[in-house]
């Protein structure tokens, strides 16, 4: 008999039909025995549906009453829910974020999770009633509604599951686990039995946007067991854990990660002396601009070179920023390309194997890929290419690092 905390997403709660299927879902595992506490976002569309009726009174909606109306989505499907359950003869019993009190921080419409209180829940749950919870949202310290983000609700189940030690968060989505790669990309890429915590933060900050980041972040905190399934497919899933095992089999590389969000720049021609780096981008962050990769180029006659990548969405502003710096510096010129992509190799079995990065540089190259830069940290190393050779270069690096599927085992 285990505790467990079942999520799930809008697309699994998306019309009545599929309620009762969860509903039928959540009975199969109470009749074999465990415990369950269910957390639901809202029908899918339906968040962005009130965000745009909100839209139509305000282009900035006032940010307390925002969260009093996304809330409501949440809403409607944990009371379909327990319907759908009590209908089945399961008991059931909802909760909003408030009624449970999921106590945050007052920072609407990205609150942060304080406390939660497990009381009124293991009452329900000793009275053998599955207890439903509305994903995404809770209550500041004055009672005001609060919302946790885009893609809440994650965290709502992965916070439950730490506040009353479950054996485990299952996260049901469309799809059926993580992969070593988006199988869009790559056909022969496949589903994972088994990641870290620190992997699938590497994943998902990259765009393997199967789970929010935050719910990963929380998980790994608390220790929480994670395994992402599919809601309407029989399967094991990816499980998510603390663990790295070491065995002869595990491979060093667990997934390939890419991103064509990025664009880079550079300054040309700055004067080599201490401080620069500050100085261009003391600015830059005081734009609000978040940098991802640098490299600083070797000096030679006394200058230097700078090149430093940002988000697609910031980069007008940042070429603006850094043109007022080359002019204010003396710098030869500045330098922008958006049409770059990142693609990175992410893997705990990297600590333990050298020449990890070489065999990556390798498989480019066989390609005649440029590499335009590099950054690596402990289990990930990242490289930025021209963004017309990313699925060429996704391919390459998967099939170097034998993580494509025997053939007929792929995910179509
Ligand atoms: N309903 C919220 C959203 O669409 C929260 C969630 O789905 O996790 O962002
Ligand atoms: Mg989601």
């Amino acid at each position: 008999m285990a505790l467990i905390v079942q999520k799930f997403g809008g697309t699994s709660v998306g019309t009545v039909e599929r309620i009762e299927q969860v509903a039928e879902k959540v009975k199969k595992f109470r009749d074999g025995g465990d415990d369950i506490i269910v957390v639901v976002s809202a029908m899918s569309g339906e968040t962005n549906r009130l965000i745009d009726l909100a839209k139509q009174i305000s282009e900035q909606p006032v940010a307390r009453e925002l969260d009093v109306m996304v809330s409501t989505g949440e809403q409607v499907t944990i009371a379909l829910l327990a319907m759908a359950l009590i209908k089945r003869g399961v008991p059931a019993v909802s909760y909003t974020g408030n009624q449970v009190r999921i106590l945050t921080d007052n920072a609407h419409t990205k609150a942060r999770i304080l406390q939660i209180d497990a009381q009124r829940i293991q009452r329900d749950i000793k009275a053998g009633r599955v207890v439903v919870v509305a994903g995404f949202q809770g209550v500041d310290e004055k009672g005001n509604i609060t919302t946790l983000g885009r893609g809440g609700s994650d965290t709502t189940g992965v916070a439950l599951a730490a506040a009353l030690k479950a054996d485990e968060c299952q996260i049901y989505t469309d799809v059926d686990g993580v992969y070593t790669t988006d199988p869009r990309v790559v056909a022969k890429a496949q589903r994972l039995d088994k990641i870290t915590f620190e992997e699938m933060l590497e994943m998902a900050s990259l765009g393997s946007k199967v789970l929010q980041i935050r719910a990963v972040e929380f998980a790994g905190k608390y220790s929480v067991p994670l395994r992402v399934l599919h809601s309407f497919q029989e399967g094991p899933g990816t499980l998510i854990t603390l663990d790295e095992e070491e065995s002869m089999e595990q491979p060093i590389i667990s997934g390939i990660a890419f991103n064509r969000d990025e664009a880079k720049l550079t300054i040309r021609g700055v004067p080599d002396t201490p401080g620069v780096a500050f100085k261009i981008l003391g600015p830059i962050s005081a734009a609000n601009v978040e940098v991802d990769m640098i490299v600083q180029n070797v000096a030679h006659d006394n200058t230097t070179d700078f090149t430093f990548t940002v988000h697609r969405n910031d980069y007008n502003n940042a070429l603006q920023v850094l043109q007022g710096i080359a002019a204010e510096m003396g710098a030869r010129e500045v330098i922008g390309d958006t049409d770059i992509a990142k693609v990175s190799i992410v893997g705990v079995g990297m600590r333990s194997h050298a020449g990890v990065a070489s065999r990556m540089f390798e498989a480019l190259a066989k390609e005649n890929i440029n590499i335009q830069m590099i950054s690596t940290s402990e289990i990930k190393v990242s490289v930025v290419i021209e963004e017309k050779y990313l699925e060429l270069a996704v391919r390459a690096l998967h099939t170097a690092f034998e993580l494509d599927a025997p053939a007929g085992n792929t995910a179509e």
